[in-house]
């Protein structure tokens, strides 16, 4: 169905999401799906188990608090301590959202004027220039390039201009799997204060980095706490990507700003997910290491198989996604690459191309997902093989 006629000028080319789009593709060919992030195992039974006794025991059954329970208001706090060494007021500074999607829509909605700039690595997540576009706003793209995908920091300090109002962070970053390190988000910081620029940091797969990478939050920086805004969420480092449960740190005058925005999308959301999730953040240092252990398993085992079947592989050093070239195979154009695999070869993924603003940069890079079981895995790469011949 056609919805561009009705659709108004902020969401215009914005139409159903890649993820959904090729998610349904795979429904619809029964090809697998290594395309949209979901694990094909549900996370740690402790951690479902704790949402089947809130939902027995009616806890979050009704409106839970617009901050978010307690509980969890109290283990995001220290969960940012044990990890991080970052303190949190658990009551002015946390905010739980429907999960890390809202918590973006709520920061943009709430802290953007319309003709601000926002600066933003591409490829972006969809969700950035929706929500971007969604506040008014112009989405100005700094290019994280083949082959090793990092940010050119005099690039991005020749973008800020006196409309810049606000620099979105992804790290570890969806697709490419780049990690941030303390040397780039200590400049990105001193650019941020030099600018007086607001930072919102998208840190949803801070505990997926691999080969002894570290995740470190820019709010750790100096003069970065009462500019940053912090997002991560239960979906991926606990496998339940259902659950929708999010959250914000931040300063409490930011958490307030957000909130204000949140009370209006969602009010408030999963009350009895609330708690269970408040369970898995205090989870013991063994489940978070397991987790990276199976993960980069897993990377290794896609990036092999991928490499065996012909494409360029580029091995993130966090996420779960491989970011590939499919060049080698004469291919140019990932969208009709992926649109054309399930039938070539039983197998969906992500055209990163439309991840970008600029159309020659990942014109031939397509993303696959490694969040699944080996078997999966392996059958995957070994369908994938047939385009070599
Ligand atoms: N940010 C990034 C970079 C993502 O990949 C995703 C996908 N889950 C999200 C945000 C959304 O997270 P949630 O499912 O918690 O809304
Ligand atoms: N974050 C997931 C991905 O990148 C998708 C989430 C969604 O479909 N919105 O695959």
């Amino acid at each position: 169905m056609d919805a561009r006629p009705l659709l108004n000028r902020r969401l215009d080319g914005l139409g159903t999401t890649i993820f959904a789009e090729m998610s349904a593709l795979a429904t619809a060919t029964g090809a697998i799906n290594l395309g949209q992030g979901f694990p094909d195992t549900d996370g740690p039974e402790a951690v479902r188990e704790a949402a089947v006794r809130a939902l027995r025991e009616g806890r979050g059954n009704q409106y839970p608090p617009g901050p978010g329970v307690p509980e969890l208001r109290a283990a995001i706090s220290e969960h940012q301590r044990r990890f991080y060494e970052l303190t949190v007021d658990p009551d002015t500074e946390v905010l739980v959202t429907a999960g890390a999607t809202e918590a973006i829509a709520a920061a943009m909605l709430a802290l953007l004027e319309p003709g601000d700039e926002v600066i933003a690595f591409e490829p972006f997540y969809d969700s950035y220039a929706a929500c971007v576009a969604m506040a008014g706003a112009t989405r100005v793209p700094l290019t994280l390039r083949a082959p090793s995908f990092r940010p050119d920091l005099d690039e991005l300090r020749s973008k800020i201009t006196p409309r810049t109002r606000l620099l979105l962070l992804n790290t570890p970053h969806n697709p490419t799997g780049t990690v941030l390190t303390r040397d780039e988000l200590g400049a990105i910081a001193a650019l941020a204060v030099e600018h007086d620029l607001l930072v919102v940091t998208d840190e949803v797969y801070e505990h997926l980095t691999f080969d002894g990478t570290a995740h470190v939050p820019i709010a750790a920086f100096p003069g970065m706490r009462e500019r940053t805004v912090s997002i991560s969420s239960a979906g991926k480092t606990f496998s339940f990507t259902g659950w929708k449960v999010g959250w914000v740190t931040a300063s409490a005058p930011l958490v307030t700003a957000v909130r204000t925005a949140k009370q209006y999308l969602t009010y408030v959301s999963a009350g009895p997910f609330q708690y269970a999730v408040a369970e898995a953040l205090r989870l013991p240092d063994s489940f978070f290491d397991g987790l990276r252990a199976d993960l980069r398993s897993k990377r290794d085992l896609l990036a092999d198989g991928l490499t065996a079947a012909g494409f360029e592989v580029y091995l993130p050093q966090g996420t779960y996604f491989v970011t590939t070239d499919v060049a080698p195979f004469g291919e140019k154009d990932a969208y009709a690459f992926c649109r054309a695999l399930p039938e070539r070869c039983g197998v969906v993924a992500v055209p990163n191309s439309v991840f970008y603003d600029d159309p020659e940069a990942g014109r031939s890079q397509v993303r696959f997902t490694f969040c699944k079981r080996k078997g999966v895995l392996e059958e995957a790469t070994t369908r994938l093989k047939r385009l070599a011949v």
